[in-house]
């Protein structure tokens, strides 16, 4: 703990060229959910709650707005359903929690507090993690929770491109520049100077059944140690699992004793120069510096350093 530890709070709502926001209402309507969201978040570091609070909170804020990928807002998958993945790391303890391939929870990542929390294991799966969640008492929300007119044409988009992708046998076209990563993450630093992150989504559209990305895996989407940072992802989650891109960031601060805004800069270097990766992390290191990064044109995002004024970006 530091004496002098005032809060830091940083959350992101996806990365992509986000070319689905064409106009300045769509904009304002993605900034204002940041907004909104950070200064909640303040609120509960301001009152003294602590890090891991303030990232489940605000993780859940953001899965409760349908305009990002991750609880209602979650994309479908190659059959048309949903397939949600989360985790949730606690930098004092590095006690960490997830769940993935899930269905029909509003809130995956306050289920992936409850694997950390009320269980034995980090990561709780499928059929697995729903009786989990029945045995916590988490309410079940109806299908007509997550299915919007908007990501039923979405799928049917990614659909005929992934068609496309087959008669050109070209990987990249599969998931092309303009599609949205929107995952969801928050990274907070508390007064007492501890670090927490939590991610979560619905993943990529048309994605296979069956597949997880790096949202809930420690070390790829996720990853919090007070003696480093707290790191949370979005992006093409197969590049980050092999890259574990959120440790990575954490061994530069570790082991070269970089700051946040240099670990930040390291990483994405790494991830380009290594799988070519497409999309961004937030990064809060243990001193409470916000810093942010993309390979990708966009990533909305936001923070709250040292307690002062909200900053908001795409
Ligand atoms: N990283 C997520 C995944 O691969 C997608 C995203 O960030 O939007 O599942």
């Amino acid at each position: 703990m530091t004496a002098t530890a005032r809060y830091s709070l940083m959350i992101h709502g996806g990365a992509g060229a986000l070319d689905n926001v064409k106009d300045q209402k769509t904009a304002v309507r993605y900034l204002d959910s940041v907004q909104r969201i950070l200064e909640h978040g303040r609120e509960v570091l301001e009152l003294g709650g602590s890090a891991l609070q303030a990232a489940e909170q605000c993780a859940s804020l953001l899965e409760d707005d349908p305009i990002f990928n991750a609880g209602c807002g979650s994309v479908l998958n190659e059959d048309g359903h949903v397939e949600m993945d989360a985790a949730i790391m606690d930098g004092r303890t590095l006690g960490a929690g997830a769940v993935a391939a899930i269905d029909g929870i509003a809130n995956p990542v306050q289920l992936a507090r409850l694997v950390m929390t009320e269980s034995e294991h980090v990561m709780l799966i499928a059929d697995g993690a729903m009786r989990f969640a029945d045995h916590c008492g988490v309410e079940r929300v109806p299908a007509s929770y997550f299915y919007t007119e908007d990501r039923i044409a979405q799928l049917k988009e990614a659909r005929l491109r992934h068609k496309m992708m087959l008669d050109h046998e070209s990987p990249e076209d599969c998931v092309c520049e303009d599609q949205k990563y929107g995952t969801i993450g928050a990274v907070a630093y508390d007064m007492e100077g501890n670090l927490a992150a939590a991610t979560s989504t619905g993943g990529i559209v048309n994605k296979r059944q069956g597949r997880v990305g790096d949202s809930p895996i420690v070390g790829a989407g996720v990853y919090a140690d007070n003696e480093t940072c707290a790191v949370s992802t979005t992006g093409y989650g197969e590049e980050f699992m092999r890259t574990v891109i959120a440790k990575t960031i954490s061994d530069f601060i570790y082991m070269k004793e970089l700051d946040a805004e240099e670990a930040t800069r390291a990483g994405i270097d790494y991830l380009r120069r290594k799988v070519n990766g497409r999309g961004g992390m937030i990064v809060i290191d243990n001193q409470g510096r916000c810093a942010s990064g993309m390979t990708t044109k966009k990533m909305i995002h936001g923070w709250i350093e040292h307690g002062g004024e909200a900053v908001v970006r795409f």
